[in-house]
């Protein structure tokens, strides 16, 4: 197998090499993509797989010059020339479609393995001086951490999802003996649940494999918290997105976690799937300081045509500029639809692009406030950037994610649907006028971006841990 991997002027120099296995889906690969720099910036060659689709999908919404950099590792930066990425089949065929997340892991699961042990085997012969030493997974590959394990190499798991679903995880046995939920995962009881020392109480409603509307999404998630149990209490290294300081008990969950956010891109590529439109920054250069709503839902949040057209026409009534990221599946099936007259009414104070480069319009002086899903990724940046939140959960962890930011560190706050689950237009406008006008949640935002830059940077807690972690794997 052909590696297409070396740097002569480390020939003779030993150094940490580890392959990072995320899960296929953009909210996996791009914080496995961050990782990998960050890795790189403590000397660490990072080999990245993923399937061919992503890979295909990553490289062309890369920037020519950073393709070019993990090919052929011509003159680029020091810690570019440690990354590269190495595509597998997924086992599906082209014209297979990919978005049945049970299906393509049941497929990578009979194809990738084979994959993965011929490449560890095949480098660690080939690269005498850089051997894979460390493999680390997203918490559903637990089969790579098998792979590492029967190779004698060491193995961890990035949790990439909030660590504070964790507890729901491990205490899962207590919720079914207690009556908290019946076997199948579904609440028994409204009352809200305790699940650590300074976090919220969760709401029944907020576990995480709990999908109204879709029992078989359901069963199959909660089918999958075991799996997840065992993988946790097992790996020496649990690296989470999160920083001490944000809610320490977090640590005292299991000895292994390993805090190491915020996990941030910091203008290296962060595998994107779809193309960043880079003109909405130039966009933001011309809006006042602090008057834009930044409204994405992330990668797999979809809406009714319906609520879509709520949505719009909230955005409008707001009456302030909004820069509105609408990804070409954001209706299921459908390309969107405007309502009638919308994008004209608009057209000097909105702006519409398929994907943003988001960590950059976060971090823009324009922007006000952050719409958001409450994705993990997405809430670590808009903390991470000192944006104050609308929340607007989708799926998974996003509905205690919505908990911790509104009632937990108070920086946003929640748009509540109607009886049949629709955010009207009129309760946009309400949220976002509170949000702005709100002191509280000003200075709490900006603390919170001061402690997540504090951890970050050199001696900080999560760069300590990292540089920790680095050292075990050699
Ligand atoms: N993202 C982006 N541009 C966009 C929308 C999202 O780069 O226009 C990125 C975002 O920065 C985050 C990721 O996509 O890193 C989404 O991950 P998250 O965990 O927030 O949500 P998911 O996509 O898994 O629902």
């Amino acid at each position: 197998m052909e590696t297409g991997y070396s740097d002569p002027t480390r020939s003779s120099e030993a150094i940490s090499h580890l392959l990072l296995v995320p899960h296929p889906a953009q909210g996996h690969v791009a914080p496995f993509m961050k990782l990998a720099y960050r890795l790189a910036d403590c000397q660490v060659k990072v080999t990245l797989v993923t399937t061919e689709f992503i890979y295909a999908r990553m490289m062309k919404s890369m920037k020519p010059t950073f393709v070019a950099g993990m090919q052929t590792l011509p003159e680029m930066g020091e810690e570019q020339q440690l990354v590269r990425i190495i595509p597998f089949p997924d086992g599906l065929e082209p014209d297979d479609v990919r978005r049945d997340a049970a299906a393509m892991s049941q497929s990578i699961y009979r194809v990738m393995p084979g994959y993965l042990e011929d490449l560890i085997k095949t480098v660690n012969q080939q690269e005498g001086n850089q051997k894979i030493a460390c493999v680390v997974a997203d918490v559903s590959c637990g089969w790579a951490l098998e792979i590492a394990a029967k190779l004698g190499l060491k193995g961890a798991v990035f949790f990439t999802a909030s660590p504070g679903i964790l507890p729901m995880t491990l205490q899962i046995s207590k919720f079914l003996e207690s009556g908290i939920i019946n076997t199948d995962g579904t609440p028994r009881r409204n009352e809200n649940i305790e699940l650590s020392a300074n976090l919220p109480p969760l709401s029944p409603a907020e576990l995480f494999w709990n999908c109204p509307g879709n029992p078989s999404l359901q069963n199959r998630m909660f089918a999958f918290v075991p799996t997840i149990y065992q993988i946790l209490k097992s790996c020496k290294w649990v690296l989470c997105n999160w920083f001490n300081e944000l809610e320490p008990s977090v640590t005292d969950l299991l000895p292994n976690i390993v805090t190491i956010g915020p996990i941030l891109a910091n203008g290296k590529p962060s595998g994107n799937f779809w193309l960043e439109d880079f003109s909405c920054l130039s966009w933001l250069d011309r809006q006042t300081p602090k008057s834009v709503i930044y409204a994405a839902f992330g990668s797999s949040s979809m809406f009714s045509q319906h609520q879509l057209n709520e949505l719009a026409l909230g955005l409008e009534l707001t009456g302030k500029p909004f820069l509105w990221v609408v990804r070409p599946d954001l209706i299921d099936g459908n390309f969107a639809e405007f309502p009638e007259g919308f994008t004209e009414r608009v057209a000097n104070r909105g702006k519409i692009v398929e994907w943003a480069p988001q960590e950059q319009v976060l971090a823009h002086p324009s922007v006000a406030c952050y719409l958001t899903h409450c994705g993990w990724n997405s809430t670590m940046e808009g903390l991470s950037m000192g944006v104050p939140l609308l929340c607007w959960p989708y799926f998974g962890d996003q509905f205690y994610n919505k908990t911790c930011i509104c009632e937990g560190w108070k920086i946003g706050l929640w748009l509540k649907g109607d009886e049949k689950g629709i955010v009207s237009r009129q309760e946009m406008k309400k949220k976002v006028d509170e949000l702005l006008s709100s002191v509280v949640i000003r200075e709490n935002v900006l603390k919170m971006k001061e402690l997540a830059e504090k951890s970050g940077r050199a001696g900080g807690s999560s760069s300590r841990n990292l540089e920790e972690f680095v050292k075990q794997i050699v």
